[in-house]
C-alpha cells in the first residue's frame, strides 16, 4: 500500500492540466492512466507501420488562459498562427472555402453576408468566453461568489448594447438551420456552417436548443475557433502537457487502471480514501480526482452501493450515446480532390443541411445512414512526419454512426461501413481508392472499448440543455466536488464539456484549491 496527496484517474488532456495545476499548488500528485500513453482521445497512435494519427487531431476550443496557466510554451508547445480553413465540398456545386472571417467561391449574396455574420458570433462568443472558466452556482445558491457569476454574465450580455443583447437571446437557442438559413443560400456552405455546431452532439440542423451554444463555446478558443494544427502535430501538444506535469513533479503512470475507487463509511458519511488499481495495489490518498467520464467514475468504479439510489439514477440516465466515428487511411500519395489544388485545412463532405438531418435521422433508429456525412482532413500536410516520406493520413470524423447499432457491430458490417466510405471519398476525389495502403474504423463502440469513455461519446455526456451549466453532469456534482467526501471529477463530463479545451481539468484544480 502506498499514500499521496491525490490521485487522479485518466491522462486525457484534463487529467494532465488538473494534475499539473494541483502539483504546481505543492501538492503530491499521482496521475494513473489505464492506456499505455498518456493524452486520452488526443492520444498519438500507430494504426499502420509508420503511420500515427490520434482520434482528436486539431485544436480550436483550448484558451491561451489554459496555455498560460501551464507554461506550455516553455514545454515546447507551439499553437501554429496558421490556422486551417474549412471548405464545403459538394459533387454539385464548386467548392466554397472559408479562413477566418473570409470566405471564397461563394455567390455574391452569400460572400457580403458571410463577414458580418462570423463577427457577430464573435461578439456574442466574447460575451459568454468567461463562464466556460467559471466554476456554475449550486442551484438555489445565494453566497456572493454565486451571485456575482451570475451578475457577469448579466453584464457581459447588457454591455453588448440593446441591438446585439436581443439578437443573442433571438439566436441563442435557434437550431442551427435557421440561423444559417436567415443569412445565406448556397447548400454546401449552409451545412459546412452548421457543422460546429452539431459535431460530437445527438443534434442535427434542426435540433432546437443548444447548437448555437455549442458553436459559440468552441469559438472561445486561441483563434477564436478557427482550428490548427500544433507545430509538431498532437504529439507535440500531449508531449508538452506530459512535460509539464513532470516539472511540476507529478508521479505519471501509464498502462495501469484504476479498477476501484476505495470508499470509507462512518457516522460522518461516505469518504473517499483512495483507489485499487489493476495489479491490486491500494493508494490511499486525501482526495480521487476522476477524468473518466460520470458514469464509469460512479457506476463501475465507485459502485451504485456506496451512492444514494436518486443520485445513482440521476448518472445512469445520463444520454452518453456517441455517434461519431473516426476512419483513418493510410496513403501512398496525396490524394487530388476535384476542384481543389491541395486538400488543405477541413473539407466539409455534406453537399445540404438535409443530408446532415438525413443521416441523423437514421442513426437515432440505430441504423446506419445511407449517405454518411464527414469532415474529412489529412493531418500529414501539416504534420508530414506522422507518415512515411510523401505517403499521407487521412483523417474523417463521421457521422452519424451509432453506436448501438441495432444489427450491431461485427468485422463484416466494419468492413463493409468502411468499403462504403472510401467509395464515398473517390467521388470526390477519384483515385483515392488506389492510394489505400491500409484503414482503420474506430465506432463509438470501439472508442468505448480503446479509451475507456462510456458510449464513445465526443463530450463523454451529451452537452445538452439538461447536461450543461450547473446541471453537467448532475446537480449535485457540478461543482466539481460530488456527494462523496474526498472525490471529484475533472474531464469533459463536467462544465462546460467536451472537446480539447482544457477547462474542465483546469476549473476543477481551482475549485479544489479554493
Ligand atoms: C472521433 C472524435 C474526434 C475528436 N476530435 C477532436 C478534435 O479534433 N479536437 C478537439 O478539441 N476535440 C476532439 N474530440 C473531443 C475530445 O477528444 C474529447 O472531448 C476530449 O478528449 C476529452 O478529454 P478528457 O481529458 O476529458 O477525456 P479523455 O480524452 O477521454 O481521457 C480520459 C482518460 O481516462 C482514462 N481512463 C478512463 N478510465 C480509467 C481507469 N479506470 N483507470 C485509468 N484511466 C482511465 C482513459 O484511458 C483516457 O485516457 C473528438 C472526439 C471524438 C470521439
Amino acid at each position: 500500500m502506498s499514500s499521496t496527496d491525490t490521485i487522479i484517474i485518466g491522462g486525457g488532456h484534463n487529467g494532465l492540466i488538473c494534475a499539473t495545476l494541483l502539483a504546481k499548488a505543492g501538492q503530491k500528485v499521482m496521475l494513473v492512466e489505464a492506456g499505455e500513453s498518456l493524452g486520452g482521445l488526443a492520444r498519438p497512435r500507430e494504426f499502420h507501420p509508420g503511420f500515427k494519427a490520434s482520434v482528436a487531431q486539431t485544436l480550436y476550443a483550448l484558451p491561451k488562459s489554459v496555455i498560460n496557466a501551464l507554461d506550455l510554451g516553455q514545454h515546447g508547445f507551439i499553437p501554429s498562427n496558421e490556422t486551417l480553413t474549412t471548405t464545403a465540398l459538394s459533387l454539385n456545386e464548386p467548392p466554397v472555402t472559408l479562413a477566418g472571417s473570409t470566405i471564397a467561391g461563394a455567390c455574391e449574396a452569400d460572400t457580403a453576408a458571410f463577414t458580418g455574420y462570423k463577427q457577430q458570433l464573435a461578439v456574442f462568443s466574447r460575451a459568454l468566453a468567461p463562464f466556460w472558466s467559471k466554476t456554475m452556482p449550486r442551484i438555489g445558491a445565494t453566497g456572493l461568489q454565486d451571485l456575482m457569476t451570475f451578475g457577469h454574465l448579466g453584464l457581459n450580455i447588457r454591455k453588448l448594447g440593446k441591438a446585439d443583447m436581443l439578437e443573442f437571446f433571438r439566436v441563442a437557442t435557434l437550431p442551427m438551420r435557421d440561423l444559417v438559413d436567415e443569412h445565406f443560400t448556397g447548400e454546401s456552405l449552409k451545412a459546412a456552417l452548421c457543422w460546429d455546431g452539431v459535431l460530437g452532439s445527438q443534434l442535427a440542423p434542426r435540433s432546437p436548443n443548444q447548437g448555437v451554444l455549442t458553436l459559440l463555446n468552441r469559438m472561445a478558443g486561441h483563434w477564436e475557433g478557427e482550428h490548427y494544427a500544433p507545430v509538431g502535430g498532437m504529439t507535440a501538444f500531449i508531449d508538452a502537457l506530459a512535460s509539464a506535469a513532470t516539472a511540476a513533479g507529478v508521479t505519471l503512470r501509464t498502462g495501469t487502471s484504476v479498477t476501484q475507487i476505495t470508499i470509507t463509511g462512518s457516522e460522518q458519511g461516505q469518504r473517499c480514501s483512495g483507489v485499487k488499481l489493476d495489479n491490486d495495489e491500494i493508494v490511499t490518498s486525501e482526495r480521487v480526482i476522476s477524468s473518466a467520464d460520470p458514469k464509469t467514475t460512479f457506476l463501475k468504479l465507485v459502485g451504485p452501493r456506496h451512492l444514494e439510489i436518486e443520485f445513482s439514477n440521476r448518472i445512469r440516465r445520463l444520454r452518453s450515446k456517441g455517434y461519431v466515428a473516426k476512419l483513418h487511411l493510410a496513403l501512398s500519395d496525396l490524394p487530388k480532390f476535384t476542384g481543389l489544388e491541395t486538400p488543405s485545412g477541413r473539407l466539409i463532405l455534406a453537399p445540404s443541411m438535409d443530408t446532415i438531418e438525413f443521416a441523423w435521422d437514421a442513426a437515432k433508429y440505430g441504423e446506419l445512414p445511407e449517405l454518411p456525412v464527414m469532415e474529412v482532413s489529412l493531418p500529414t500536410l501539416t504534420t508530414p512526419g506522422d507518415a512515411p516520406t510523401g505517403q499521407h493520413i487521412l483523417s474523417a470524423n463521421v457521422m452519424y454512426i451509432p453506436g448501438e447499432l441495432k444489427e450491431g457491430w461485427t468485422d463484416t458490417v466494419r468492413k463493409k461501413l468502411t468499403a462504403q466510405l472510401i467509395a464515398q471519398l473517390d467521388g470526390y476525389a477519384p483515385g483515392i481508392k488506389a492510394l489505400v495502403l491500409d484503414s482503420e474504423l474506430l465506432t463509438p463502440d470501439d472508442l468505448q472499448q480503446q479509451f475507456g469513455v462510456w458510449g464513445g461519446h465526443w463530450h463523454h455526456i451529451e452537452p445538452a440543455i439538461d447536461q450543461l451549466l450547473m446541471m453537467r453532469p448532475t446537480y449535485e456534482a457540478a461543482q466539481y466536488a460530488t456527494p462523496i467526501d474526498g472525490l471529484y471529477l475533472c474531464g469533459a463530463g463536467s462544465h462546460p464539456a467536451g472537446d480539447i479545451s482544457g477547462n474542465p481539468g483546469r476549473n476543477a484544480a481551482r475549485e479544489i484549491l479554493s
